[in-house]
C-alpha cells in the first residue's frame, strides 16, 4: 500500500462523522492488504505505530519535527515555529509548509506504508552520539518524499496522535466485519492479545484463530477500571459484593516467570528497573508462574504516604537505593488474571480471588464480602481512618475486563470534586518564578480526541511542583511568543474546582471556577483525559443539585 492511500483515507475518514460510515471505509480496505500491511494500517489508524503492550517509542518530539520541515522547505526554523503557532496544529502546519516545497518530484519516491513503518522503526532504535543527526536525516526523507497530506500524517504518528476520531471500538467492528467474524470475538481476542494489528490478521484466517488467543508472560494486559457508584446502588445490583480499601498509590501488573519477572505501570510502561524491592517481594510470595494485578502505595510508620511518593519512584532512573531508604513502597495485591499457561480473566472474579488466596502466600488485599450495607459502611469507615483513599466494591461474578470502566468495579470515596486535564500550555511565572511557568492552560477532549481549553490553573502548586513540571514541559514546548508558550499534550494534572461554568473564554464552552492543582496524572494518558460529554454531565448534575 502506498502512504498517500492511506493519507487519503485518512483525509476521507477526518471529514466523515458517522460511525456507520467509518466502520464501512476501514471494512472496505482491509482485505485488499497483505498480512503485513495490515497490521501497521491497523495501528497507523488509532496513531500508533508500535503494539498497545510494546515499550517501544519512537522518541520524537516537536524540535526535531520543526529542523526538518524548516530543511526541506527551506525556511528557517524561528518561520517554521511561527506558522504552526497560528496553525495551532502541528500537523496542520506541517502541510501547509509543505505546499511551499519546491517541485523536486524528479528525484523523490512515493512513499510505501510498509518503509514509512520501518523507517519509525529504525527512529525509535537509533541511540548514541549520532543518533539526532541520524533522525533527522531520516524525517527529512519522509518529508521531502511525501505530499503535504502525507507530512501531516508522519508528523502527526510521530507524535504519537493522529485525530480522526477513530477508536478501538470502530476498529473492531471494522475487522469484524471485513472478515465476517464476531465482533465479540475479535473483542475476546484484543482484551488478551493487546494489539488490533495481530488480531486482524487472525481475523483474516477465521473466528478459530481469534478464540485460540490467550493472555502471554511479559505481554501487559489493558487494567480493568472502575466507575464512581454507591454501596447501596451496587448491592441492590449485585446482592453480596466484595469490598476492598481503595490504595492511593499506583497500579502495577506483575507478570513471572520462574525466577524472573517484570513490573509494568498503568501504561503499560516496563518500571522494573525502578523498583527492586517490589520484585524481590514478590518473586518470594509465590513459585508459580503468575500475572498479579495490584497497587503500590509508600508507607511511613504504617499509614500511607501521598501517592506523589509513589510516582516519584516509577519515574526514577537514577539512585534507587537511595530512594528505597527514604521511602518504603508495599505492593497490595486484588486480582489475578494468569496461572501456570492458564488464563484466567474469563472466570468470575470469586473464583479468581481464590485462587490468588492459594498461590499467592503475601501481600493480597483484605477483602470482606457481605450484603449488608451497615457492615460495607463501616468497613469504608475503616479504609477511610487508616488513610486510604476509600474502598472498591467489586461484583463477585464479573469476568476481568481489561481496559474497560464499567461498574463490576466501583470505587466509593468522599466526594471532591477533581478532574484530569491535558496541560496544553503555559505563561512564564513572575518574580522569583520568571524562569519557571506559572499558571497553565488545560484542555479536555471531545469524542474524536481532539482537544478543547477548558481552564488555567496557577494555585495548588510549591515552588518544588513548578521546578518539576518545568523538567518535564520544557522538552514539549511547540511555540512561544511573549510570556505564551503551547505543548505538545502529554502531561495530565488532576485539578479540583468549586463549579463547573459556561463560558465564553474558553473553547469547550465551559471553565472550572476556583481550579486548583491537585497532583500530576502521570501514570495516566491524553487519551484518558475528561471528555466534554462529561464536563457537560458533571454541569447538568450540579445545576440539578442547585
Ligand atoms: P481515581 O482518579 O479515582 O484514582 P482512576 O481514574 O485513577 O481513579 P479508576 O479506574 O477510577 O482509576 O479507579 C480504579 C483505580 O483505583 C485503579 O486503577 C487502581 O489504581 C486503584 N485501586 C486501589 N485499590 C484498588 C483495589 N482494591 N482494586 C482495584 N483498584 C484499586
Amino acid at each position: 500500500m502506498e502512504f498517500l492511500e492511506f493519507s487519503n483515507i485518512c483525509e476521507n475518514l477526518e471529514s466523515t462523522g458517522g460511525r456507520l460510515d467509518t466502520i464501512d471505509i476501514i471494512a472496505e480496505v482491509l482485505p485488499g492488504l497483505n498480512d503485513d500491511e495490515l497490521s501497521v494500517f491497523i495501528r497507523f489508524l488509532m496513531g500508533k505505530i508500535f503494539p498497545d503492550w510494546s515499550s517501544e517509542k519512537i522518541g520524537i518530539g516537536p524540535n526535531l519535527i520543526f529542523e526538518s520541515v524548516a530543511y526541506v522547505v527551506g525556511r528557517n526554523k524561528k518561520e517554521v515555529i511561527k506558522s504552526i503557532s497560528s496553525a495551532g496544529d502541528v500537523g496542520r502546519a506541517v502541510e501547509k509548509l509543505l505546499l511551499k516545497k519546491e517541485q523536486t518530484s524528479f528525484f523523490s519516491e512515493s512513499l510505501d506504508l510498509l518503509e514509512v513503518y520501518r523507517d519509525f522503526e529504525y527512529l525509535a532504535g537509533v541511540g548514541g552520539n549520532r543518533s539526532q543527526r541520524e533522525k533527522l536525516k531520516v524525517i527529512k526523507r519522509l518529508f521531502a518524499n511525501g505530499t503535504p497530506s502525507e507530512g501531516k500524517y508522519i508528523s502527526r504518528l510521530m507524535l504519537g496522535e493522529l485525530r480522526i476520531g477513530v477508536g478501538e471500538g470502530n476498529i473492531r467492528e471494522a475487522i469484524a466485519k471485513a472478515f465476517s467474524v464476531p465482533p465479540s470475538s475479535v473483542e475476546h481476542a484484543h482484551q488478551a492479545a493487546n494489539d488490533l494489528g495481530e488480531i486482524a490478521v487472525l481475523a483474516r484466517k477465521g473466528e478459530e484463530e481469534l478464540l485460540k488467543v490467550k493472555i502471554e508472560l511479559f505481554r501487559p494486559v489493558k487494567m480493568m477500571l472502575a466507575k464512581q457508584g454507591t454501596i447501596a446502588g451496587m448491592i441492590s445490583d449485585y446482592g453480596a459484593i466484595a469490598a476492598e480499601y481503595k490504595y492511593d498509590g499506583t497500579r502495577f501488573q506483575f507478570h513471572k516467570k520462574g525466577d524472573s519477572c517484570r513490573i509494568y505501570s498503568r501504561k503499560l510502561e516496563e518500571v522494573t528497573d525502578a523498583l527492586p524491592d517490589i520484585s524481590s517481594m514478590l518473586l518470594s510470595s509465590t513459585e508459580h508462574d503468575v500475572i498479579l494485578d495490584g497497587e503500590v502505595i509508600a508507607v511511613k510508620d504504617e499509614r500511607p504516604m501521598p501517592f506523589q511518593y509513589v510516582l516519584r519512584r516509577f519515574r526514577r532512573k537514577h539512585d534507587i537505593a537511595d530512594h528505597m531508604e527514604t521511602i518504603k513502597l508495599v505492593p497490595n495485591l486484588f486480582d489475578i488474571l494468569y496461572l501456570d499457561g492458564e488464563m484466567l480473566i474469563d472466570l468470575p472474579f470469586e473464583k479468581r480471588r481464590e485462587i490468588l488466596e492459594q498461590n499467592v502466600s503475601s501481600f493480597i488485599a483484605p477483602q470482606i464480602v457481605s450484603k449488608d450495607i451497615n457492615e460495607i459502611e463501616s468497613f469504608y469507615k475503616n479504609a477511610l481512618d487508616d488513610g486510604h483513599e476509600g474502598i472498591m466494591v467489586k461484583s463477585r461474578a464479573a469476568h476481568y475486563t481489561p481496559g474497560i470502566r464499567g461498574k463490576d468495579w466501583t470505587k466509593i470515596k468522599p466526594a471532591v470534586d477533581t478532574i484530569d486535564l491535558a496541560v496544553i500550555g503555559a505563561e512564564w511565572g513572575e518574580g522569583k518564578r520568571a524562569h519557571l511557568f506559572g499558571s497553565f492552560l488545560l484542555a479536555c477532549q471531545d469524542e474524536r480526541g481532539e482537544l478543547l481549553p477548558v481552564s488555567k490553573v496557577a494555585t495548588g502548586l510549591s515552588d518544588d511542583m513548578l521546578a518539576s513540571v518545568f523538567e518535564i514541559l520544557k522538552d514539549l514546548v511547540i511555540t512561544e511568543s511573549g510570556k505564551e508558550v503551547t505543548f505538545e499534550p502529554e502531561l495530565v494534572f488532576e485539578v479540583g474546582y468549586a463549579e463547573i461554568q459556561k463560558s465564553v473564554n474558553y473553547r469547550a464552552g465551559y471553565a472550572l471556577r476556583f481550579p486548583r492543582f491537585i497532583r500530576f496524572r502521570d501514570d495516566k494518558g491524553v487519551d484518558e483525559i475528561e471528555t466534554i460529554s462529561s464536563i457537560i454531565d458533571r454541569f447538568t448534575a450540579q445545576s440539578n443539585n442547585k
